[in-house]
């Protein structure tokens, strides 16, 4: 497969622009800096910041085992995933795959970037249909997305089906594994070398605690990183998300910890969910949430409002007709969850 007839030639023509910052790449102390136009007095994001987050990237280098060239960052995972569609996806014209129930980005970004979304729901353990994906993709299918583990059913697609789709698709194939971190499962990260249509993201949002400071995460092919690189605006990823994300990823012990103590509790909360009368079904879960089927979803999202706890109805998603989803609390939340729900 040739990478560069996916891409669209708009792009393929494209010129990167070059910041000051991008043309002088040197990080003395002692340089003395006129040429962006900042304000000279120090308050610590005076200047401009690195448009190639290096010392980011090669925190995550270490920690992902994956070198600095197969990586791009972004404003969150939704600057990396509307990079790929406007990379790959002409408008009025290509067409994305999604596998509902899934993610509602993918769709948003194609409806933004006029992309025609083509789906096909999963079977009812939440599992990819290979042939009839494989079978609706035509010549303008440009991009697949598959989630996993899956939001918001929780579970992870079978390696078959996924090396599959991978093989046989003729687009890029993107595994959005936002929820990696708490899987059992090993990241399509190390299979890259493998598989040039394949790109995998993941996010600091949710396993490494950083929704907040909206730092997304590409891996891929050094070609596909060198063409995202050329249509991402210079300084996307701001000086001071850059300087916690450093921080934050300089502690990863403690990221595992926490992960560690999430599960844990999450093998506690499916336990005590199981007791409770209105619960008919408890999916299996591979992250941070569990999908839950009760008796009367919205009825149920409601009374736990007014108790002042929000949780997700996903009633109306394929698939998950009466299902709420449960985010994994502290100890403390969590508890106070199961206590209500037993009032109900
Ligand atoms: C939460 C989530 C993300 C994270 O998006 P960010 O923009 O990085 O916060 C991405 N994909 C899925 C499936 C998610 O659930």
């Amino acid at each position: 497969m040739n990478i560069q007839d996916l891409i669209r030639p708009i792009v393929k023509a494209l010129k990167p622009y070059s910041s000051a910052r991008d043309e002088y790449q040197g990080n003395s102390d002692a340089m003395v800096f006129l040429d962006a136009n900042e304000n000279p007095f120090e308050n610590g994001v005076n200047r401009y910041p690195d448009p190639q987050q290096r010392t980011v990237k090669s925190l995550l280098s270490k920690i992902k085992s994956i070198p600095q060239k197969n990586i791009l960052l972004g404003n969150g995972s939704d600057e990396v995933l509307d990079l790929i569609y406007r990379a790959f996806c002409e408008p009025n014209q290509d067409n994305i795959i999604t596998l509902p129930p899934t993610y509602g980005m993918y769709s948003v970004l194609a409806n933004i970037n006029a992309i025609t979304i083509k789906s096909v729901q999963l079977n009812n353990s939440f599992q990819p249909k290979v042939d009839e994906i494989l079978e609706i993709s035509d010549a303008n299918s440009k991009l697949l997305f598959l989630c996993s583990p899956n939001n918001p059913t929780g579970n992870s697609f079978e390696a078959k089906s996924i090396e599959r789709l991978i093989k046989e698709f003729k687009g890029v194939v993107v595994i959005d594994e936002a929820y990696i971190d708490f899987s059992k499962e090993e990241s399509w990260v190390r299979r890259l070398k493998e598989f040039p249509n394949l790109i995998v993201t993941q996010t600091l949002s949710k396993a490494y605690g950083m929704a907040g400071i909206r730092l997304g995460i590409c891996y891929a092919s050094e070609e596909i990183i060198s063409v995202l690189n050329r249509i991402k605006p210079p300084y996307n990823v701001n000086e001071l998300t850059q300087q916690k994300a450093i921080t934050q990823l300089e502690q990863n012990e403690l990221t595992q910890q926490q992960v560690a103590a999430i599960l844990s509790e999450r093998d506690v909360l499916v336990k005590q969910l199981d007791a409770i009368d209105f619960v008919s079904k408890i999916y299996p879960s591979d992250a941070n949430f569990i999908l839950v089927k009760v008796d009367d979803a919205t009825k149920r999202y409601n009374q736990l409002i007014e108790k002042g706890i929000v949780v997700r109805n996903r009633t109306t998603q394929p698939g998950c007709e009466n299902c709420l989803r449960f985010t994994v609390g502290t100890k403390d939340e969590n508890e106070k969850l199961i206590k209500v729900m037993k009032t109900l």
